[in-house]
């Protein structure tokens, strides 16, 4: 395995249609509770192919999470509830697949990092049992084998002295190899997609960057393809190969890294991009997006950022801006899309 450095970006893989390896379309998620419906998904539509990096960014509460829960059928249904939309792996409708096929779908094809490794490792049991046992359940094989499997999942996502370190538990380890032990099981089953869930979040920035690395690293020498969830943009640059922004359970803006980076096409995106922190900005107040994301039980009016947008007008109170495409592949629901892309407002 090589360190990973920055990959060329290539060109973005067209919207929609058939043959993707993943196939989110029209996506609506609601949960019904005592105290009313929250709309978290509104119509979220992405797209996964073989081999590449789709980053999936918001705040909390964005609903890029809960998609991602859907694609793997562990919504807490109810009380959430999918009113609608498809979910296609290599064409099959996961959404009405019986459970049972689901489930061999789960791990296998498509598997999941959590963020919280310390919450969903089991503090009584060694990391080595723990990395075997779907390996012992889904593949039938022994203990031994399992534990032997174990040590090479551990060598691979670079755990020194993995052998020495099976028995471990997980209090035993740092945080940054407690991630490293939640990859090595949901490597077990060799998976094509790899959905990592804000896997850097309790970690600090120089580990948060070894695991980054580690992802990348993985996702190219297993040739799986990954959806990288997160709320940091400085974290997805040299990783992955597009972004899909999201906002109030839709996905506002969708691009190729670069071109997002470099002309932003929906003023949110912008204003994400103008809170990273900056070495040559030393000393200066750092830009911040005024206010809080929406309560999703009552989402804004016409474009749902507008309480919070710089660039808002009448209009945007009143009217849900469409998607907007900006050329090669780009979309932005903002209905001034290519003014805010080019800096002209
Ligand atoms: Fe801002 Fe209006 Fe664009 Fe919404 S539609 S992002 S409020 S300018």
């Amino acid at each position: 395995m090589t360190t990973t450095s920055v990959q060329p970006t290539p060109a973005p893989a067209p919207a929609g249609g058939e043959g993707h390896l993943l196939d989110v379309r029209d996506l609506h998620v609601e949960f019904r509770t005592r105290e009313g419906v929250a709309k978290v998904i509104n119509g979220v539509s992405y797209h996964l192919d073989a081999g590449e990096t789709l980053a999936v960014l918001g705040e909390s509460g964005s609903g890029k999470s809960v998609t991602a829960q859907a694609i793997m059928g562990i919504l807490d249904m109810p009380p959430a509830v999918i009113t609608s939309g498809e979910i296609r792996y290599r064409g099959e409708d996961l959404l009405g697949m019986p459970e049972g096929q689901r489930r061999q779908v789960r791990g296998k094809e498509i598997s999941m990092i959590f963020q919280d490794a310390l919450s969903a490792l089991n503090p009584v049991f060694p990391v080595g049992w723990q990395i075997g046992e779907t390996l012992r359940e889904r593949e039938g094989l022994s203990r031994a084998e399992a534990r032997r499997r174990a040590v090479e999942l551990m060598e691979l996502v670079k755990i020194p002295a993995a052998r020495q370190r099976v028995g471990d538990y997980p209090h035993q380890f740092s945080g940054g190899m407690r991630q490293r032990v939640m990859i090595a099981m949901s490597l077990a089953l060799n998976p094509r997609i790899l959905i990592a869930d804000e896997p850097t979040t309790a970690l600090d920035v120089t580990v948060q960057a070894q695991i980054m690395d580690l992802l990348s690293d993985l996702r190219r020498d297993l040739n799986m393809a990954m959806i990288l969830i997160t709320h940091d943009l400085g974290v997805v640059a040299g990783v992955a190969d597009r972004i899909a922004v999201m906002y109030a359970g839709k996905i506002v803006e969708h691009a190729d890294v670069r071109s997002l980076y470099r002309s932003p096409g929906h003023p949110y995106t912008k204003g994400l991009l103008e809170s990273i922190p900056r070495l040559d900005q030393r000393g200066q107040q750092l830009a911040t997006i005024k206010g809080l994301p929406p309560n999703l039980m009552r989402i804004p009016s016409g474009c749902p950022f507008h309480p919070r947008c710089p660039f808002a007008q009448p209009v945007c109170a009143d009217v849900a801006p469409p998607e907007v495409a900006l050329g090669d592949g780009r979309t932005s629901r903002c209905h001034f899309a290519e003014e805010v892309r080019d800096g002209r407002i």
